[in-house]
């Protein structure tokens, strides 16, 4: 743990299974049982070719499925050069538990295509995605009550709108085809707030955490989430979200941000969406004013801070920087940011970490509502709205025998009785009931950390929550 050689740590797929190891020691689970829920079930490698300037390109992808306890089985698809299948199998793992502990009632699965996808015009990385979804597609890998894959690294709403395009035509007689993949623009069966649901859930998960002066007082922090000091890894659209909402719905001061090129540092706190428009414009966070720049990120990452917020890659706080993070509480927003080693340093030192099973559950919640819209085919909260409207017709009608006392003051506002029965619409539904889902699970997880003698953090409790939970679903079904 000391500078030279780098220290060689398990796989990505191995840390997570000395994970799941540690949880299920303190479980009463059939040895068999337990060996069914740690498994992938099967992963399914592509390699298919597109004929792209003037010659074949061959293009490696997966898609893996871990637990099929429910289905369809959920996970996104990530396009990046390093993709591989320890990392989807590791990855489609904790959909699996992740997705039992916000209870949304899916399986666990995740893609990954070898690609960069800054190497390709958009014409091309279109004819490339449709054609991996047509691959996938004809084996059943997306499908609406089998397989819904949703956006993940390298991926967004386009990729998603491609996709989903792409199934639509193999398969003209679905009527459900929409809800085969979630992540689509609004404008294309997708549901509002779902762009900012994963940043938006690790807003969530600390504000939960903050309610509890118990927990806070574990991570040697006090009082609120206001004022706190915040270092972000990763101003991708989770990191983007997650600061941007911290900084200006909850007070808190994002004091350095790592990105590919570099990290800049303010202890004052940086405006953080200035700094994600400067990356759009230069490509990078170099020469941001107003704030320390260094060419080297780990700086920053192991400068002292209130939060840390790990939000690109896994494996980012290994055994190679963990005794230099400073940080009292990390959260998540990424998969798999810790190795198990480090995972087993920070919790010898007590801080506290809220595990990504957990903290970055926001996509998958809405992705979820997203699949629910689609089948119903109708306008998320349009039918909550329809009894709304009928509790409130109820006092319109008495406004309107009233009509004549209110005269001028009622045509002058001709837009009152629509807005007073349109009752709340799509976002907020989204983000209440998001909220909910990330208070419910926080509590679920929270009750086996305070109440076990033998759980002392809340990775192994998340896991005790979902691993009982999936268990539950086996015995259910007869295994
Ligand atoms: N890729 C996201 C995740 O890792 C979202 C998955 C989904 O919405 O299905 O949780």
């Amino acid at each position: 743990m000391t500078d030279g050689a780098a220290i060689r740590e398990p796989s990505f797929r191995d840390s997570v299974n000395l994970m799941f190891n540690r949880a299920v020691a303190l479980m009463d689970l059939s040895p068999g049982l337990e060996e069914k829920i740690r498994v992938c079930n099967a992963t399914y490698t592509v390699r298919f070719g597109v004929r792209l300037r003037g010659q074949i390109h061959t293009f490696t992808g997966y898609r893996s499925v871990h637990s099929e306890h429910m289905e369809p089985v959920k996970g996104g698809i990530r396009f990046a050069t390093n993709v591989n299948q320890d990392e989807v199998e590791a990855l489609a793992a904790l959909m699996t538990f992740k997705c039992a502990l916000v209870e949304t009632p899916f399986g666990g699965s995740k893609g990954g295509l070898c690609i960069d996808p800054r190497a390709w015009e958009e014409h091309e990385l279109e004819q490339i995605t449709r054609r991996f979804a047509y691959e996938l597609a004809k084996r059943d890998l997306i499908n609406p009550s089998q397989n819904v894959p949703a956006p993940d690294m390298g991926t967004g709403e386009r990729e998603m709108a491609w996709i989903a395009d792409q199934y639509r035509r193999m398969n003209t007689t679905d009527i459900n085809a929409n809800a085969c993949v979630t992540g689509k623009p609004l404008h294309a069966g997708g549901i509002a707030g779902r762009v900012e649901a994963t940043g938006r859930g690790v807003q969530y998960a600390l504000r939960e955490f903050f309610r509890h002066p118990e927990d806070v007082a574990m991570a040697r922090l006090s009082g609120k989430l206001d004022g706190k000091s915040v270092i972000v890894q990763g101003l991708g659209n989770v990191g983007f979200h997650a600061a941007s909402f911290l900084r200006g719905e909850d007070g808190a001061k994002i004091t350095g941000i790592i990105e590919r090129d570099g990290a800049l540092y303010d202890e004052d706190g940086l405006d953080v969406d200035a700094v994600r428009a400067w990356i759009d414009k230069h490509g990078g966070v170099s020469g941001f004013p107003d704030a320390t720049y260094s060419k080297d990120g780990s700086a920053v990452l192991e400068s002292p801070c209130d939060i840390l917020i790990p939000a690109a890659l896994e494996g980012v706080i290994n055994l190679n920087n963990v005794t230099r993070i400073q940080a009292k509480l990390i959260i998540e927003a990424a998969n798999g940011p810790i190795t198990a080693g480090a995972d087993e340093y920070l919790r010898k030192q007590g801080v506290v970490v809220i595990p990504d099973m957990y903290a970055n559950a926001g996509g998958v919640t809405v992705s979820y509502f997203e699949w629910v819209k689609n089948l119903s085919h109708i306008r998320f909260g349009r039918m909550q709205r329809r009894q709304e409207e009928a509790r409130h017709q109820l006092v319109v009608d008495e406004l309107e025998r009233l009509d004549h006392y209110l005269g001028d003051a009622w045509s002058m506002s001709p837009n009152f009785k629509t807005k007073y029965l349109r009752g709340a619409d799509e976002l907020e539904l989204v983000r209440s009931g998001l909220d909910d889902t990330m208070r419910t699970a926080y509590q679920s997880m929270r009750e086996v950390w305070h109440a076990r003698e033998d759980v002392t953090d809340l990775r192994v409790a998340a896991y005790l929550v979902s691993i009982d939970r999936v268990a539950s679903s086996y015995r259910a079904m007869g295994l």
